[in-house]
Order: structure tokens, then C-alpha cells, then sequence
């Protein structure tokens, strides 16, 4: 474990990445390896690998996994260090859920609840979900409930 000034406040976030250009699996990997690298921040846990199909998106099957990490940074700064490593990874966003190398989203962070015009927690999106709550139930299966998982039962997902 990493240690960290003695007055940073620390706070558990679950980070979902995805990627479906380029070599996915490995970007994917690199990336869970690197957020032990941000500032003030420590990897505490890593799903597996899974594989999905693309969801109002296009081109290649997903590669996706769920990051629990400790971390020192507010949740904006974490979002722009993720924003960064989208960006090292090659990230263009031509258009609205365009295939991607590298997606990093913040699920959730502690207990705070964010809604500001850039950043939103709990992600939107995460309850419907099948490659977000797959991953995020074997890393935290508390916070993922029967009900949540019953929802996405119906969409296809493959644990690599
Ligand atoms: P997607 O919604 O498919 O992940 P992008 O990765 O292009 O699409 O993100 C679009 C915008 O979503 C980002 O510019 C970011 O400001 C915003 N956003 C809002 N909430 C979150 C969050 N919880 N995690 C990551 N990005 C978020
Ligand atoms: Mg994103």
C-alpha cells in the first residue's frame, strides 16, 4: 500500500474501463496498472477482463473491466488525470458513442453525489449496465444488488 501525506482525506472510487480499438486487451490492462501511478492515488482491487458487445456503439466487441482505487484527488481532478490517460491512449471522440481505445469512467466516488454540466456521480448510466455491474459486483459485490444484477441478465458478457 502506498502511503500518503498524513492530511490528504482518502476516498474509495470505482473507476469503468472500456476499449474497443486497437489492441483493447492490453490498453485495458495498462490502464488498470497506471491508475496505481496517479498522484495521490493507490489500486486497491481489478476484475477480471470481460468481453461484451458494443452497446449504442459500433465496431469491435469491448474489452471492459472495473478499478477500485483510494484516492487523495478530488473527484474533478480524477476525472481530468482519467481524461489524460484517454488522451495518452490516443482517445479521439469524433462523434457521440464512437468506437473507443480507452473509456474511463468514474462510477462512483465514496459517497458524494456530483451533478455539475461535466462530471455526474453515480454514473448515469451504470444500473443498466451489464459490463459496468458484471465487473463492479466482483470487485464490490455489496453495492451491486439481485435486482440490478437481474436487470442485465438479458445482455451478453463473457469474463476472459
Ligand atoms: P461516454 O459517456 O460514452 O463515456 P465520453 O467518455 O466521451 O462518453 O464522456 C463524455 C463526457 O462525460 C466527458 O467529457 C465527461 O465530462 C462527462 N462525464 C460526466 N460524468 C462522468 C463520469 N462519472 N465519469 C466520466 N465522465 C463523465
Ligand atoms: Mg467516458
Amino acid at each position: 500500500m502506498k502511503r500518503f501525506g498524513e492530511s490528504a482525506p482518502r476516498v474509495t472510487a470505482y473507476v469503468a474501463l472500456g476499449a474497443n480499438l486497437g489492441d483493447a486487451r492490453a490498453t485495458v490492462q495498462a490502464a488498470v496498472r497506471d491508475l496505481n501511478h496517479l498522484p495521490h492515488t493507490a489500486l486497491l482491487r481489478a476484475s477480471s477482463l470481460y468481453q461484451t458487445a458494443p452497446i449504442d456503439s459500433t465496431g469491435p466487441d469491448y474489452i471492459n473491466a472495473v478499478a477500485a482505487i483510494s484516492t487523495g484527488l478530488s473527484s474533478h481532478a480524477l476525472l481530468a488525470a482519467l481524461q489524460s490517460m484517454e488522451q495518452a491512449a490516443g482517445r479521439l471522440r469524433p462523434y457521440q458513442n464512437a468506437p473507443r481505445t480507452l473509456d474511463l469512467d468514474i462510477l462512483l466516488f465514496g459517497d458524494d453525489m456530483v451533478q455539475t454540466p461535466d462530471l455526474v456521480i453515480p454514473h448515469p448510466r451504470m444500473g443498466q449496465r451489464a459490463f459496468v455491474l458484471v465487473p463492479l459486483a466482483e470487485v464490490a459485490p455489496e453495492l451491486v444488488s439481485t435486482a440490478q444484477r437481474l436487470a442485465v441478465s438479458a445482455q451478453a458478457i463473457l469474463k476472459l
